[in-house]
């Protein structure tokens, strides 16, 4: 059995484990380990603190199939309408261009975490760790040595690494050494937005009187998007309390990059209540920073993933090395697979 370290329990990794797992149960024990404190990377889903039950999507909204891709990954999109975990979006949204004929949209009901989490759950048996934060990573032999924050080292056959290019240039150990040149060059050569997003819980009874579920707001300097998410997930409860989403500019966002979040957040909400003068006032605000939001520019030739080292194997994908959707993500993760499966 070969050890399979994959970092990264956002889509990438979680499509990658379960692929592994289904496709090669009697070749690898699978390790997933993510510096966050929970599952879904930029598919967040973050908790009111005083209702569990209430929940916003901070980073991705919602999932578009193009025509091509409703095609090509048409068993993901079946096995996810199948298990509830999407469903067709059937409520406004206000401003939302189509950029193509025939492209179909879809919401998650439990939250766009669940896409994730559902992975995960499919991947039986794998190993997933929270809080654990890869920091350095050495070549021992046949083996990879991994460093991680407040941790002892251990040793695995293959890596493979699904975060931001970004933050695989701050890996430390041997990594340096390991990307000069050509690897280098790609994984510097992605770029991304960024944009703050806030989530704003409101407890059960109050009612956010707006005609649309979700909107583009296209003249704001500092609003781009706002969404109810319950009803952008069309699950009404009399129960929990709703919650409103909002994403900032990606100007916005990238001149108050360097700020402290809280020092922003008063911001927004002054320029939310602005655009929604009538808001009531929520019971608890999340703050996000998006550093690294959406692809911008994906590394060229390298399509959804870049090999480091063929042996002993270390590999990088994720949405930056095709483009940043669920799309994107699932092509990335099936490339990484046949990786994977090639070198056993
Ligand atoms: C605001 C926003 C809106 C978006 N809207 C949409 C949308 O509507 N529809 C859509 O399809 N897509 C959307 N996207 C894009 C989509 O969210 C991404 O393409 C997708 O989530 C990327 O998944 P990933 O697994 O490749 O990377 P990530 O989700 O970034 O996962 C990488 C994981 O690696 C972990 N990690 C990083 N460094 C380390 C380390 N050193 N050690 C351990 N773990 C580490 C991180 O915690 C993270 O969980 C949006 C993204 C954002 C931010």
């Amino acid at each position: 059995m070969s050890r399979v370290l994959i970092v990264g329990a956002g889509l990438t990794g979680s499509v990658c484990a379960c692929l592994l797992r289904r496709k090669m149960p009697s070749k690898v024990n699978i390790i997933v380990w993510d510096k966050a404190r929970g599952a879904g990377g930029r598919m967040s889903t973050s908790r009111s603190p005083s209702d569990s039950n209430c929940t916003a999507d901070l980073g991705a909204q919602y999932i578009t199939a193009t025509p091509h891709y409703a095609r090509t990954h048409q068993s993901f999109y079946d096995e996810l309408l199948a298990h509830g975990i999407l469903k067709p979006l059937v409520v406004p949204v206000e401003g939302m261009l189509m950029k193509e004929e025939g492209l179909c949209n879809f919401v998650t009901p439990r939250g766009i975490s669940s896409i994730v989490k559902y992975y995960l759950r499919e991947s039986v048996e794998a190993e997933v760790y929270f809080n654990h934060h890869v920091t350095h990573i050495h070549q021992k032999g046949a083996e990879w040595e991994v460093r991680r924050k407040g941790g002892e080292v251990e040793c695995f056959d293959i890596v493979v690494l699904t975060m931001p290019p970004p933050q695989v240039l701050q890996l430390q150990g041997d990594m340096p050494t390991l990307i000069e040149g050509d690897s280098r060059q790609k994984l510097e050569s992605v770029s991304y937005s960024s944009r703050y997003a806030l989530g704003l819980f409101y407890p059960p009874g109050i009612q956010i009187d707006v005609p649309w579920a979700a909107k583009y707001i296209a003249d704001n300097p500092c609003i781009r998007f706002i969404s109810i998410d319950n009803k952008k997930r069309n699950v009404e409860s009399s129960t929990s309390g709703s919650s409103l989403v909002v994403h900032t500019s990606v100007p916005f966002g990238m001149e108050y990059l360097e700020a402290v979040k809280e020092d922003v957040e008063p911001l927004i909400l002054a320029e939310l209540k602005k655009v929604l003068p009538s808001l009531p006032q929520a019971v608890s605000v999340k703050v996000q920073k998006w550093r690294y939001s959406q692809v911008v520019s994906a590394v060229n030739n390298a399509p959804g993933q870049l090999t480091l080292l063929p042996q002993p194997l270390l590999v990088c994908g994720g949405d930056a090395f095709t483009h940043s959707n669920f799309d994107g993500c699932i092509s990335s993760a099936i490339q990484i697979f046949e990786v994977i499966k090639s070198s056993l």
